[in-house]
């Protein structure tokens, strides 16, 4: 049960690069935002190690270093940078109401979810302790590391077949770890893979282990699940595409979300149907998954919720 409540302008759910770049506007703004990390505090890019393609890092930069850089920029402007996890909401009146924690309540008269996206994982203990070190849930950050190296990535939807042709310009060689005897993903991109010649297509094969020498992938233990024979595929980068969980389930019942659960955004914008209510980065985007593209939309959602405001105030004073 809540106890305590407390009324704030500007209320930001979540810690990742959309968060804290909604942070930094809305607190430029002056609407003094208050902000929620959730249980990751700085979200995905704190598990990853070098970041290369975050513009204005020349040099890269390490993920957790990258996100603690963007709190200090937030936390410096003025945002409250609070730890603590959103249990549940309620949009059904103005202000709107967050429960933080389970027990304390916060109205606020804009929220801005920047909750993000996980990436689903196997779930194996080697894939956990290679995370970072070869074993990665994102070709676009990570495939350079692996220029002209061997890799595998498992998969068979439109983000496997999307990541496999990406990676196979830079790889030497790809594996294509595929557990049924079909693909998943759309013809045209079924397509694009089969006319890669450095893709090599494993069906009905799934994983069973990350092999690795203690500080990077060595190799990876696959099975035939129609045959049982076992083969170590010998590559130095292993990719999991076997989809994303958005993190959005506390607001179900609330918005409007497509069938996997991100949230619908009006094209052009990140207002809700809830007005108010507005969503950026991975929570709203399972097409990009960006940094940048995620601190892009931050920025919008803060431009959002501050025009909002505004707007309100002036049919108050009208
Ligand atoms: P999907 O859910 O579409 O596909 C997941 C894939 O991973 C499936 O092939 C599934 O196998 C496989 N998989 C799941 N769990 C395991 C496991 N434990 N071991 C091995 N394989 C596993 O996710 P995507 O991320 O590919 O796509 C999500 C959505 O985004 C889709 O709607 C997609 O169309 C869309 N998208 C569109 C793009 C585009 O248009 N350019 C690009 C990327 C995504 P199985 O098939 O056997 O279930």
């Amino acid at each position: 049960m809540s106890q305590e409540t407390e009324h704030v302008k500007c209320l930001i759910i979540g810690s990742g690069p959309a968060g804290y770049t909604a942070a930094i506007y809305a607190s430029r703004a002056d609407l003094k935002p208050v902000m929620y990390t959730g249980l990751l505090a700085g979200g995905q890019l704190t598990q990853t190690t070098e970041v290369e393609n975050f513009p204005g890092y020349p040099q890269g930069i390490m993920g957790p270093e990258l996100m603690e850089d963007f709190r200090k920029q937030a936390e410096r402007l003025g945002t409250e940078i609070r730890f603590g996890y959103v249990s549940s909401v309620d949009f059904s009146s103005l202000p709107h109401k967050v429960v933080v924690d389970e027990v304390k309540t916060i109205t606020a008269d804009t929220v801005i979810i920047s909750t993000g996206a996980s990436a689903k994982w196997l779930g194996l203990e080697s894939e956990q302790k290679y995370s970072g070190f070869g074993v990665s849930a994102c070709a676009v950050c990570d495939g350079f590391f692996f220029k002209g190296q061997d890799v595998a990535i498992v998969g068979a939807g439109d983000t496997a077949a999307e990541e496999a042709t990406y990676l196979a310009k830079l790889a030497r060689k790809v594996y294509m770890i595929v557990r049924r005897d079909e693909f998943r993903a759309s013809k045209a991109m079924v397509h694009r893979v089969l006319n890669t010649p450095n893709i090599e297509i494993l069906y009905n094969t799934e994983t069973k282990e990350i092999l690795g020498d203690g500080q990077s992938v060595t190799g990876v233990k696959v099975i035939n699940n129609q045959t049982n024979a076992e083969t170590d595929l010998d590559v130095t980068g292993f990719f999991v595409a076997i989809g994303h969980h958005p993190n959005t389930d506390i607001f179900k019942g609330w918005l409007h979300m497509d069938e996997t659960g991100y949230i619908i955004t009006r094209p052009g914008s990140t207002e809700t149907n809830v007005e108010g209510v507005f969503c950026a980065g991975d929570a709203q985007d399972h097409i990009y998954r960006q940094a940048v593209t995620a601190a892009g939309t931050g920025c919008m959602a803060a431009i959002d919720a501050e025009r909002y405001l505004a707007a309100q105030e002036h049919i108050v004073t009208a």
